[in-house]
């Protein structure tokens, strides 16, 4: 790579997951350096590329791309795209460019970092400025220490030093505005067409009910927020974990997407909740929210000190256990066919609209490894082809929690009673009734456990138990005595 001290070479600022205008520092940065922009975004999704974006995440990633390159497009500066190994494209287009500096907002998976690591050193020294940014965490993992100089394992001591580390108290900063103008080179690079890419479904199309639930891209991400804070929110403390009920944000795949910054949600929310502190007076609603941002620092906290967390438990403990392999239960899992009726409308959701609230998320995930004493990894794999907010920190992160091998984990004899978890969190049964609408006839008293109805009332609702909707696949209490022995085995070889 050939040195470029000319400062009207241009610069690439690589997006990745960052696809907004808004509160982009490396965009900021390419701004302010004068040089000419060449905004690029590679995909690199072939051969052994790990973790590449499952089926949903690359529907949401067509329609975020199409919304950032017109917003680019807008400026008069074109978002260029090219396909391949992303080091490679890279090195490739500095060279075909004459480049003098990359700028990028930094990832946090492993392979991401090992990537960025390499590619900047060798940039450099070829005489290129490279610079990279934090712009999708509030704190990021190396700069959130234990007071001996470790990670943090445990959830709430997390938080408290994240928020205490946070500037002015519990400001992280006033986040950038997009930029106005972009200077593009006269003649931009060569790019794909997006549609060259594939990333929609055509045969078959099973992308309507993503059309129908979400807007993919920096406007819509702000409306989302915009739309929370303004009627949501103040629900949120109480209602987060009422799946039948909007309360809460739905901003995860934008926030996985970058289409919007933590820093911006921070500032909205705080400015909503007055700026009080947390327990001086903020509003329960906005804390409880900012709370759950924590997680999603927590669990790239977790991925940067922990690489392996998508692949091994965080507790050793569990490597010896016993799980199962059986295809047939999981696929009734996957297609919402378990018989348990929140599970499968969990299920059916995630299916239809490329998301799943958390509380059903948590249900679901428990009847996997605990019912069906099926492992995470099979969970986690499935959440990673059909949520549209895959995020390998978080889907690792809750998938640990729930099976009970991860950091601050649920107790692994935790086992959630699928049948209470209904009653307690949809007892109007309006979730269950709008994902599993063979079953919208039972009465409320069994509607989370059809095989308690009698034949008039499976009749009355035109239920054929075993015909229109499955027998339970295992009986809990069966299913919950085998867990929790399993559990014993590994428990007591420690
Ligand atoms: P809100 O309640 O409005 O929360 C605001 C934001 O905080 C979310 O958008 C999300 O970015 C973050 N957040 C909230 N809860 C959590 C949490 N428990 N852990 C980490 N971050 C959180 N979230 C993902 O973004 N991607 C995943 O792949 C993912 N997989 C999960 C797998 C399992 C088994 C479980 C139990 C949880 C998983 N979560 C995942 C976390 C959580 O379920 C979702 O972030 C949340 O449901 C998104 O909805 P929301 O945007 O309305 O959340």
């Amino acid at each position: 790579m050939s040195a470029s001290p000319n400062p009207h070479a241009p610069i690439i600022v690589w997006f990745r997951q960052d696809l907004r205008l808004a509160d982009n520092p490396a965009l900021a940065h390419a701004v302010g350096s004068g040089r000419p922009v060449v905004p690029l975004y590679i995909l690199d999704d072939q051969g052994a590329a790990p973790w590449a974006p499952g089926a949903a995440s690359r529907w949401w990633l067509h329609h975020s791309l199409s919304s950032l390159g017109a917003a680019l497009e807008g400026l008069g500066c074109p978002l260029v795209l090219r396909r391949g190994r992303s080091d490679v494209v890279l090195r490739d287009l500095v060279r075909e460019l004459g480049a003098g500096a990359v700028a990028w907002n930094r990832c946090y998976e492993p392979q991401a970092i090992a990537r960025d690591s390499a590619l900047k050193a060798d940039l450099k020294a070829g005489g290129v400025a490279v610079d990279s940014f934090n712009a999708a965490l509030l704190a990021e993992p190396w700069t959130v220490k234990t007071g001996g100089g470790g990670s943090y394992k445990v959830f709430t001591p997390f938080w408290r030093a994240v928020k205490e580390g946070l500037t002015d108290g519990l400001n992280p900063g006033e986040p950038l505005p997009s930029p106005t103008a972009l200077t593009a080179l006269p003649t931009p690079p060569d790019g794909d067409r997006l549609a060259e890419w594939a990333l929609l479904p055509t045969k078959p199309d099973w992308a309507s009910g993503l059309r129908a639930a979400w807007t993919p891209g920096e406007g819509g991400a702000a409306r989302r927020l915009a739309g929370f804070l303004d009627s949501a929110v103040g629900q949120y403390a109480e209602g987060r974990d009422y799946p039948a009920q909007p309360w809460t944000s739905r901003l995860s795949p934008h926030l996985h997407h970058g289409e919007i910054s933590p820093r911006q949600i921070w500032a909205a929310a705080m400015a909503k909740g007055d700026g009080a502190p947390e327990g001086e007076g903020m509003d329960k609603g906005v804390a409880g929210f900012l709370r759950e941002l924590g997680w999603r620092e927590f669990c790239h906290h977790l991925l940067y000190h922990f690489p392996f967390l998508p692949e091994r438990p965080l507790n050793p403990k569990f490597e010896a256990f016993a799980w199962h392999e059986d295809a047939k239960r999981l696929e009734a899992w996957q297609r919402g066919r378990t018989g348990y009726p929140i599970v499968d409308a969990g299920m059916r959701e995630l299916w239809a609209t490329g998301w799943m609230h958390n509380r059903v998320r948590m249900i679901v995930g428990s009847f996997l490894v605990k019912h069906l004493l099926l492992p995470w990894t099979a969970g986690q794999a499935w959440f990673w082809d059909t949520l549209v907010d895959a995020d390998l920190a978080n889907n690792a992160g809750g998938w640990q929690w729930i099976a009970g091998c991860g950091a601050d984990a649920a107790p692994y004899f935790r086992v959630f009673n699928p049948v209470l978890q209904g009653e307690k969190f949809d007892a109007a049964g309006a979730y269950v009734r709008r994902w599993v609408p063979e079953l919208a006839g039972l009465p409320d008293s069994v509607l989370h456990q059809p095989w308690t109805a009698d034949a008039m009332t499976l009749r009355a609702a035109g239920v054929r138990l075993g015909h229109d909707y499955p027998h339970p696949v295992v009986d809990h209490k069966t299913a919950r005595q085998r867990a929790l022995d399993t559990f014993a085995a590994i428990k007591d070889d420690n």
